[in-house]
């Protein structure tokens, strides 16, 4: 019991790591800056950070929010990112166990929260981060899932597919990120269940973005970032899919 608990702990401290990690590759990537160079710095003052400064979550916390050199307010989007990794690297690893789909599986997630962050931070989905994370999924799928490789294979077209139909009949609304990030879902998931992460993420998308504009939060025309839906989605797709499907066909 205390050791499953160590465990726990130990893979959740790892996920707050990654997510750290994950978080400034995102948003280097955006600047298009290096991934390893320079080493971490206050994007204002350029002061470099010191491992006190560095540590996930806690140093915002610490810091109220504010560089230590310089004063500057830091996003908040920054400890956001980092406990969104943790907390999905961390649920996908409870769900899934240390089995071999747990490769595909934690692919997937890191996609979707790099996907999520690049969307939510410039409306966009990088392909530098989607098209090796495809293919390293596609490699991942050849020797591990529960069904054979064409299944994946069929996700991936399926997805992409429907991406490209919705991206053309509403005419720029969905952006070509999103039909390559939805290949990679496909892959990651087999067609049924990327079928039904597009279901729910339109789902979602449509009752927050209903509750946005009724709110007055955000106003008609204006684009939402589809991003954080298709995470929504996808991970509950994966995650629940079979018990979902159950759940819904027990209505017929
Ligand atoms: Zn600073």
């Amino acid at each position: 019991m205390i050791r499953l608990l160590l465990l726990d702990i130990y893979v959740f401290i790892i996920a707050l790591l990654l997510g750290s990690f994950f978080n400034v590759v995102a948003i280097r990537l955006l600047k298009k800056e290096s991934i390893a160079f320079p080493p971490s710095h206050c994007p204002h003052c350029k002061h470099k950070l010191s491992v006190f400064d560095l540590i996930p979550v806690f140093s915002y916390l610490f810091l109220k929010g504010k560089c230590r050199y310089c004063n500057v307010r830091i996003s908040p989007l920054y400890p956001f990112g980092e406990l969104l990794t943790a907390a999905s690297i961390f649920v996908v690893y409870k769900f899934v166990g240390f089995e071999f789909e747990l490769i595909p599986a934690l692919i997937l997630t890191v996609l979707l929260v790099i996907s999520v962050l690049t969307d939510i931070h410039e409306q966009l989905i990088l392909d530098i981060v989607t098209l090796p994370m495809l293919g390293v999924l596609l490699i991942s799928r050849i020797f591990i899932g529960s069904e054979p490789f064409w299944f994946y294979l069929a996700g991936g077209v399926v997805g992409f597919v429907l991406l490209l139909v919705i991206a053309i009949a509403s005419r720029g609304g969905m952006g070509g990120g999103d039909i390559k990030l939805y290949a990679a879902i496909g892959v990651a998931l087999g067609p049924w269940l990327t079928v039904m992460s597009l279901v729910l993420a339109s789902f979602a998308g449509a009752v927050v973005g209903g509750i946005l504009l009724l709110t007055g939060v955000v106003k008609r025309k204006q684009p939402i970032a589809f991003g954080p839906f298709i995470f929504i989605g996808t991970i509950a797709a994966y995650l629940f899919g079979s018990d979902i499907w159950h759940w819904y066909t027990s209505f017929w």
